[in-house]
Order: C-alpha cells, then structure tokens, then sequence
C-alpha cells in the first residue's frame, strides 16, 4: 500500500426525496489499501459504494478520485470496476459473454482476454457453465459471474458490493482467498461491502463500521476488536456479543451490584471519571470461569447452559441480579447447573460513559 490517497469522500451526503441517508461521510482510500465498509442492512453501505462508482451523485460534498472530483470523470477513462449486489448481468448474454464484454468495449486483445476468462472460470468453478444464459444460473453461479467480470477487468479501483453473500460456504472461502490473493497480486485499491464481520476482519486492512449513515470507526481489525471507538462498535463486532454490565465507580473501584470486579488499576486513576456511572464491556473469551474461589474479584455464577463447538465451548452464566453472561473457554468440565465463580481479564476489560456509549479511553 502506497501513501498516496487514491480516494477521497469530502463531508458526502445522500438524500432520498427528504430522507438523509448519508448524514456526513469522510474518508480517505490510499492507493492499494483493501477497505471494508461494514455495517447493518439499510445503512447506507450499497449507496455508497454507487456514489463511488459515478452511478449517483452525492447530494452535497465531493467524491475524488485521484484528485479529481469524481463527477467530471467520464465513464470511460473511469478505470473502476465494482460487482453490483443484485449481479446485473446481461440477461441476452452467456456467463462467457458477460465476462468478456467490458474487456471488448476497452479493447483488450484477444488472445489477452482468452486468457484472461479462462483463468476466471477456473478460479470461479464456472468453466461448465460458460455457455449458459444467467436465467439458467442458480443465484450463486450469478453471483461468481458478477465478481468475475469484475476480476478480469483489472481496474485501479475495485468496488465490491457483498459479493459472497449467496455463494455457498465451502466456495466461499476459496472465492474469499481468491479475492486475497487477487489483491497481493494486482494491488488494486479495493473497497468491499459487507454485512459480515468475519469476512470483514479477514479481508480489510482497515475497516469502516458505518451506521444510520455515518461512519462510527475506521481502523485495523485488531483496533477495531480491541479498541472499539463506542459501545455500537463493541457490540457488533464479535460472536457471541461482548457482555456489557451497568458498574458504578467508587473510590479506585468498580463495582457490579455492590461487588469489586476491578480494583485501583492505573487506569482507572487516569480515567477520573465525571461520573459514578459506567458501562464495562467484556468479550467472553476474556471471562474466567472456575470451580474454587482462588481470588477477591471472583464472584459466584451458576451455569444456566453449554453449548459445545469442539474446539471451544460456550457458557452462559447466571449472575447477581438475574443477569446473564457468555464466557467462551476450552476444555471445559463445567455442566449446566455447577456452581462456579468468574472474574474477568483484567486489562480486557471496556469501559464506556453511560450516556454517550463512547469509549472513556479512546
Ligand atoms: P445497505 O446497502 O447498507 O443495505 P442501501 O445503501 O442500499 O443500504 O440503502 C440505504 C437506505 O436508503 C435504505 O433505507 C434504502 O431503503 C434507501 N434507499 C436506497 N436506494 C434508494 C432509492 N433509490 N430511493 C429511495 N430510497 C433508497
Ligand atoms: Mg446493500
């Protein structure tokens, strides 16, 4: 990745007749970088990702392209591809035509866009279909069409609009890492939505979680995860959900219905906090569960359930006040019903104000 800014949205807005769907967008692309835009569904990502490409314009603010507002860039010399959401192929036209067609328009040579398709085919699982019309594709086979011609065209940008979302599991993780290895290889500029944080976290080198229209963080997965910029970035990225609990502050100590569950760090010293107040957030891989109290922050739980994935196993526990949290351990001998204790990892644990759901320490 270079660090040259490639793409450029300048305080962008969207309106739809008088609904503001884009509240204020700014974002800066640099040349190479794999961008994920990752948020709900109806957050704004498809619009976006179509103000990007030139399809629309923005209702205020400027989209640039290299340095040049995107809105007096031709089509032609536009040099982006992006695979639309809802495929848009051409209906009158085989898998093969549909791949070869933008390599016709911009004069691709033959030879050139022979071998080009055929190592798309192949990478695609689409070599048997080649001859077919997208009405005789199931939806998957539609949708690897669309990322395909999207692929072969090599252009400097590539928008992708959740490509994988209708192609089977198992093919999608290769077209997932082909994906990877395409942008290794060609280091296009790549800006990919998604509604799904795995494939966001293993695609992106930063992340944009978007919601009701604005952008709420845009950084490394690793910040993205650890460091969560609010309380909504918190608890949309990981599965199960971080475990948030309402805790109040009281001289160097956290409390959780009157019990210490972090006490005189250095951190909380540096917080000095306004309010009593606070909101902690916890991942349930960083819950500690066990058998013996062994430690003063341990608290008691029952065991409510067990979920066991194999690799790992999935407790919910009852806590005081009738609240439940989810603890993710292995090789646990724990069975629903024990008695147990927990305590959390103590530099994991999030604290958010109460009010505004915003990080205290970002
Ligand atoms: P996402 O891709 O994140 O699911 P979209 O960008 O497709 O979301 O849509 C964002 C919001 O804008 C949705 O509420 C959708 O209904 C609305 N919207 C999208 N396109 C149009 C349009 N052409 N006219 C009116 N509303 C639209
Ligand atoms: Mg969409």
């Amino acid at each position: 990745m270079s660090n040259k800014v490639i793409l450029e949205l300048n305080d962008v807005t969207k309106n739809y007749k008088k609904t503001n769907i884009i509240r204020k967008m700014n974002l800066q692309v640099k040349e190479g970088e794999f961008l994920v835009m990752l948020g709900p569904s109806g957050c704004g990502k498809s619009t976006t990702l179509r103000m990007i490409a030139g399809l629309e314009a923005p209702s205020t603010g400027e989209i640039l392209i290299d340095g040049r507002n995107s809105e007096k860039i031709s089509s032609f010399e536009r040099n982006i591809a992006m695979v639309f959401q809802d495929y848009a192929l051409y209906p009158n036209m085989t898998v093969y035509q549909n791949l070869e067609y933008s390599l016709k328009v911009h004069k691709v040579k033959k030879e050139e866009r022979q071998k080009r398709l055929e190592a798309i085919l192949e990478t695609l699982n689409l070599t048997a279909y080649r001859d077919r019309l997208p009405g005789q594709l199931s939806g998957g086979q539609k949708q690897r069409v669309a990322l395909g011609r999207g692929m072969v065209k090599q252009s400097k940008i590539f928008l992708l609009d959740e490509p994988l979302s209708n192609i089977d599991v198992q093919l999608r993780e290769k077209a997932r890492d082909e994906i990877q290895a395409l942008h290794e290889k060609n280091h296009q500029t790549i800006v990919y939505v998604t509604h799904d944080q795995l494939e966001a976290m293993a695609l992106g080198d930063r992340i944009a979680i978007i919601n009701d229209g604005i952008i709420q963080m845009i950084d490394t997965p690793d910040n993205i995860y650890n460091h969560p910029t609010n309380l909504f970035v918190a608890q949309f990225i990981g599965t199960p959900k971080i475990n948030t609990l309402e805790v109040t502050y009281d001289q160097g100590k956290l409390l959780f219905n009157e019990e210490v569950v972090l006490s005189n760090t250095e951190r909380l010293r540096k917080l000095a906090l306004a309010s009593n107040r606070l909101c902690l957030g916890i991942r349930p891989e960083h819950v500690i569960v066990k058998k013996e109290r062994t430690d003063l922050l341990d608290l008691p739980a029952q065991v409510e359930t067990v979920v066991d994935y194999g690799r790992y196993q999935q407790l919910t526990l009852n806590i005081k006040g009738n609240q439940s949290i989810k603890a993710i351990i292995t090789n646990s001998v724990f069975v629903s019903g024990d008695k147990v204790y927990f305590s959390f990892v103590a530099e994991k644990i999030l604290l958010f104000d109460y009010e505004n759901k915003k990080n205290l320490e970002n």
